[in-house]
């Protein structure tokens, strides 16, 4: 008679529980509701079955950056079907249509030609693709994203495509350890989308914070975090 191996805990599944706790921790400290802050599990180039065993432990969102990459995992676990997945890396018009047909999110949205062909490119049988836009809160000429001062007639058009849902704000702060200039930026997008939903109340999602800013990020108002390496370990 064979037994079935008792369902140890994997290290990955460790580490999510261990990230699960640090941002009930942070948003504790901050006086949130821990449940208002979403996790995104970032398994850019870490293989499907890794994402599998965070999806047994009930994780549903999942960012990739690398288009060949993801699309290999989207199909190899096509039978979880509850799964979300967030497409964060820079997009050009050549692969914007395999976005609009495999993702549910695009968070790095930051110009016309892309929203445009997202929206023409989206199959009908598909909810709205959830869209954010990407701020470029640092000012650093060479990131990408808008800069706070475009946002507004940049939501005022993008509310006009139909098969996009703007659902809010996303932002890569800059990489510093200084931790004021840190958290002025933090603020800043704080504020811009606290302005914003005013106007489009619908704005429900403010993306930022990632394995070493988490708990600030959170303190300033992010409702989503984006872990990668503190769940799957280094990238190679
Ligand atoms: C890779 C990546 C992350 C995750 O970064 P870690 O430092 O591995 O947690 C978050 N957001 C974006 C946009 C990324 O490209």
């Amino acid at each position: 008679m064979s037994v079935e191996p008792s369902p140890a805990v994997t290290a990955v599944q460790a580490n999510l529980i261990m990230i699960q706790q640090r941002i009930k921790q942070a948003s504790l400290i901050a006086q949130r509701d821990p449940n208002e802050v979403k996790l995104l599990a970032v398994s850019k180039t870490k293989p499907a079955e890794l994402v599998r065993q965070c999806h047994q432990l009930g994780q549903r969102h999942f960012g990739e950056n690398y288009l060949q990459d993801a699309l290999e995992k989207i199909e190899a676990l096509q039978d979880l079907d509850d799964i979300e997945w967030h497409f964060i890396g820079p997009l050009q018009s050549n692969k914007t249509k395999a976005v609009a047909e495999n993702f549910d999110w695009c968070e790095t949205l930051d110009r016309r030609k892309i929203a445009q062909r997202l929206h023409d490119q989206r199959p009908a049988n598909k909810p709205p693709l959830n869209v954010l836009l990407q701020i470029n809160i640092s000012r650093e000429p060479q990131k990408s994203g808008l800069l706070v001062e475009q946002v507004e007639d940049f939501a005022a058009w993008l509310v006009g495509l139909t098969n996009l849902n703007w659902r809010g704000l996303m932002c890569i702060p800059e990489a510093t350890d200084d931790r004021d200039r840190l958290a002025e930026q933090l603020q800043t997008m704080q504020t811009l989308q606290q302005s914003l939903r005013q106007i489009y109340p619908q704005l429900d999602t403010l993306s930022m914070g990632m394995s070493a800013d988490m708990a600030l990020a959170i303190q300033y108002g992010s409702s989503e975090v984006r872990i990668g390496t503190d769940i799957f370990g280094a990238r190679a």
